[in-house]
């Protein structure tokens, strides 16, 4: 793979707080790779560091193999996308767009073929003449990314660009800022703590946890195998089974986490399907539509845990499914399922 960006032993210090923790990583040229983590992960700093806004403490920031470290910010080859666009009120959506051009003193004529180029590109080419204050929040985040697209940056860093948007239309772009991407190609570095949006958008996901990344790899691998509990309980649902109750029912030495998909629930006389078993009893069952929470109760008194089976509904099993509580069942999976 041709590296764009390269994090060399990466860390920033904050006085006391390690915001990044040695941090060695590769994103590939033309690459959508978010990084995931909670609040305080260290996201927004490596951003920051890569942009150019923050220097490091020490280790070395690379783009497309040239040492940038002490670079400024507008010797680099990135643009970024914040959260709050802060387009200029007073101009017109085409002239937001064209203004890095502007300042870079490109003609005019070109100024105006590639703005409109650019907004051509997210989608809103007859918005041109508007105020921002004329459109609505998703459309402002396109314009947001028409400004930032109209550089042709071979890297755009985007910060939770999302995050100021209701739900539906979060979704929405999510798809169609991923579109854009594959579009044009450029390398999208993509800041977010929505493990659904990482999922969706992603080639690769790096999960930040402490200023450490615990994992990097394609949602499929992070999802149905990951490295860690914490992974494991960041993406996705996982059902955490303590050290002493893993080793008294199963015989496991330490905590571990399943997948509820992965849990197996057979009732009394059918048999388990996994190759751990454990008994429990059904303290409560959630319908979800297309699927059943069944929430299992296992172990006893202090050290007792909630394990959660999800089974696919289908119309002959439904019935029976959301009337099981009170009884006692097994819950089984395979080893393989289980994560460290
Ligand atoms: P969020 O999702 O909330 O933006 P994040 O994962 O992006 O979080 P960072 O913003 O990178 O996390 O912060 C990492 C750590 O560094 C946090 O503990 C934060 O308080 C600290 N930090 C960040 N910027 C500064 C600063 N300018 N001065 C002091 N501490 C800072």
């Amino acid at each position: 793979m041709s590296v764009a960006i390269r994090l060399v032993q990466l860390r920033k210090e904050f006085g006391e707080v390690v915001a990044v923790d040695d941090l060695d990583l590769d994103i590939a040229d033309g690459e959508f790779f978010s990084m995931l983590g909670p609040s305080g992960s260290g996201k927004t700093t490596v951003l920051r560091i890569v942009a150019g806004f923050e220097r490091p403490t020490s280790g070395r920031v690379e783009l497309h193999g040239t040492d940038v470290t002490r670079a400024a910010p507008f010797e680099r080859d990135v643009n970024t996308v914040f959260q709050d666009y802060a387009l200029f009120p007073h101009l017109s959506v085409r002239e937001n767009v064209e203004y890095g051009l502007r300042v870079k003193k490109v003609g005019r004529a070109e100024r105006r073929r590639r703005a409109d180029e650019a907004l051509e590109t997210v989608r809103l080419p007859s918005f041109a003449d508007r105020r921002p204050s004329q459109l609505s929040g998703g459309q402002r985040q396109r314009v947001a990314l028409a400004r930032a697209l109209v550089n042709r940056p071979s890297v755009l860093l985007l910060d939770e660009p999302l995050g100021a948007l209701d739900l539906k239309l979060r979704r929405e772009m999510q798809i169609e800022l991923k579109q854009i991407q594959r579009e044009v190609g450029i390398t999208f570095v993509f800041v977010t703590h929505d493990q659904e949006e990482a999922l969706t958008m992603s080639d690769r996901i790096a999960v930040f946890n402490q200023g450490r990344v615990e994992q990097v790899a394609t949602p499929v691998e992070l999802y149905e195998r990951p490295a860690s509990r914490f992974v494991a309980g960041f993406v996705g649902t996982s059902n955490l089974v303590t050290g002493r109750l893993a080793h008294d029912l199963v015989g496991h030495e330490g905590a571990f986490s399943v997948r509820p998909e992965k849990v197996h629930l057979s009732a009394e006389g059918e048999a388990p399907r996994g190759e751990v078993t454990v008994p429990g009893v059904v303290v409560d069952v959630v319908y979800l539509g297309s699927a059943t929470h069944s929430l299992v109760e296992v172990g006893d008194g202090a050290d007792a845990v909630r394990l959660t089976a999800m089974q696919q509904n289908s119309e002959s099993s439904l019935d029976h499914a959301l009337s099981r509580r009170g009884e006692r069942v097994t819950l089984s999976w395979q080893r393989a399922h289980m994560v460290d």
